[in-house]
């Protein structure tokens, strides 16, 4: 027997028209590509991006077309969030940090049409431009006067787009399954894989992201997002701040620890997501102004490991209560969060420390198993590590044209392969031991490069460490520790970090080599590169071996 309730569609442009509606003067504040700061209400938010569906439509867009952008965090990439699924189009957001060659490859494979694109990266497009025979024109987005000279054929103005149409539009109705967005995973070896939301997977999403156990945006919470919005929807918090009605604060092009610190002073933001670089930029520039930026009380932390010397500087020096959380592209991101549950009220300061370095906490949505090399069930007892493979509601089921890389990630039984050895435990915290093609093989056992790079990353000579997996002739493979010395201090030597970690982790993890570099390579969505890393050690042997 079927219920008896409305069958209603969960679409991208109902999260805006509530927020118009009724947080109407809930603000989003961007540091604009120009300069100055911009200030405006969800209810402009809204009108302008109906004048940016209305554009799309004279333009002859359709539905479920792409339109990419590549753009930072700003109001305008807002408005195409919502412009552009909500008239039933596609937003395919662009890393612009990719290589030229992956942009090319993305913008063809999606076959976009139209490219809005930030006046950042109009020298890029015009590099690019003769590679791209499938897009009608380039959409800069700027006012007139800030138009520049460019060779790109057909390039229009944002604004000038907007002003010729009048913001009369009602957001279509059709079938929450439509397509809403697109997102393509950097891909360290072959080419990048492209993930595309629905507009039931992106609502769905949005509500598991406010209800993040006090992580998430809410009503009262100005929200600052450092998660750039051409990476995986700025992790969903553009569409929770208009569910919220938080206020969503964003940095423009400028990432620097005392523009970020400024701008959270300024708008007295009080959450706030991102990597774990941006959280060390900022941390500097906090040790050095001797406060934190005022307000601020909640961290949001994911994308690579987040060590406990880190977690420990923020919760203890200055109050800011962090949460890690892990997520993929291909879970639209989240996959879980760190919240600390009641009963957990009662363990030691360092238990409790303990739980905040691992990813965090299973969330509604999302299950998730581990799995032996043959594909045998582990317990899931917070010690057997195996491959994470993972279902639910905002997963991909595929890759989107790509049936070679579909059939390597995706089981037959419905579930997605995520190439990240964990440990889950019966109150659903996982943590990640390593991603499986990092993970290191000695004598047959294995080391978790992750824990070894947060255990390193707490002694106070060292910024930041990678550990790599070296090849062997006894071992197989042993750990290079490679390390970037904080600032002021003088590069440690092997042996003082193998004494420092010599009560942290077991002996026959030590590493068995340190190589100091001034600084480690790091990938489009910044993540150390262990790739280039390997790169640019080719050729490297273990002394004496
Ligand atoms: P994102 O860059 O948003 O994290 P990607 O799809 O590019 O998304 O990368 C996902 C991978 O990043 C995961 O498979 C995992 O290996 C790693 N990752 C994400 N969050 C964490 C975390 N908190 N700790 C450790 N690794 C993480």
């Amino acid at each position: 027997m079927d219920g008896l309730m409305m069958d209603r569609p969960l679409l991208i442009s109902s999260l805006i028209e509530f927020g118009a509606r009724y947080h109407s003067k809930s603000e989003i504040v961007s540091r604009s590509v120009e300069g100055p700061i911009h200030r405006y209400s969800m209810a402009e938010a809204n009108y302008r991006s109906k004048q940016l569906a209305q554009a799309l439509t004279r333009l002859g867009v359709g539905k479920g077309e792409r339109i990419a952008t590549i753009a930072w965090n700003g109001y305008r990439h807002f408005e195409l969030y919502f412009g552009v699924s909500g008239m039933g189009a596609v937003c395919h957001t662009i890393n612009p940090r990719l290589f030229h060659e992956q942009i090319v490859y993305v913008i063809n494979h999606a076959k976009d049409k139209y490219v809005f694109i930030d006046l950042t990266f109009v020298p890029l497009l015009e590099a690019l431009a003769a590679h791209l025979p499938n897009v009608a024109g380039y959409v800069i987005m700027t006012e007139k006067e800030h138009m520049p000279e460019t060779k790109l054929d057909n390039a229009l103005c944002y604004e000038e787009l907007l002003a010729s149409e009048n913001g009369d539009y009602t957001w279509p109705e059709f079938a929450e399954h439509t397509a809403s967005s697109l997102c393509y995973t950097s891909g360290t070896t072959g080419n990048p894989k492209g993930v595309l939301y629905s507009h039931r997977s992106t609502v769905l999403h949005t509500f598991a992201v406010c209800a993040a156990g006090g992580a998430g945006p809410n009503t009262r919470s100005r929200y600052l997002s450092l998660v750039p919005m051409f990476h995986v929807n700025a992790w969903g918090l553009p569409y929770g701040c208009a569910m919220t009605g938080a206020k969503l604060v964003l940095p423009g092009p400028s990432y620097q620890g005392d523009a970020i610190f400024d701008l959270m002073d300024a708008e007295k933001v009080d959450k706030a997501a991102g990597v774990p670089t941006l959280w060390m930029l900022l941390l500097s520039e906090m040790q050095k102004r001797g406060r934190k930026p005022e307000g601020f009380e909640t961290l949001v932390v994911g994308g690579s490991a987040f060590p406990a010397s880190m977690i420990e500087a923020y919760e203890d020096k200055f109050g800011v209560n962090v949460h890690h959380a892990w997520g993929m592209t291909e879970l639209s991101p989240i996959g879980t969060i760190g919240t600390l549950l009641p009963s957990m009220d009662v363990l030691s300061k360092e238990e409790r420390r303990a739980i905040k370095t691992t990813q965090g906490r299973a969330v509604f949505g999302v299950e998730k198993k581990i799995v032996d090399q043959e594909n045998n069930r582990l317990p899931e007892d917070g010690n057997a590590f195996g491959e994470l493979l993972v279902r639910g509601l905002w997963t991909a089921s595929s890759y989107y044209n790509d049936p070679e890389a579909t059939a390597k990630s995706f089981t037959e039984d419905g579930w997605f392969r995520t190439g990240d050895v964990v440990t889950l435990d019966e109150n659903g915290i996982m943590n990640v031991v390593d991603r499986s093609k990092d993970v290191i093989k000695s004598a047959g056992e294995w080391i978790s490069s992750i824990d070894l790079e947060n255990a390193a990353m707490g002694h106070p000579a060292i910024r930041e460490a990678a550990v790599i997996g070296m090849p062997h002739p006894k071992w197989d493979e042993r750990p290079l520790l490679v390390a970037v010395p904080a600032q002021g201090e003088s590069a440690p030597t092997l042996d003082e970090v193998k004494e420092f970690l010599a009560d942290k982790v077991a002996k026959w993890w030590l590493p068995d080599d340190l190589i100091i570099l001034n600084e480690l390579p790091y990938t489009a969505t910044g993540k150390v590169s262990k790739l280039n890393l390997r790169e640019q050690l080719k050729g490297y042997s273990f002394p004496g071996v």
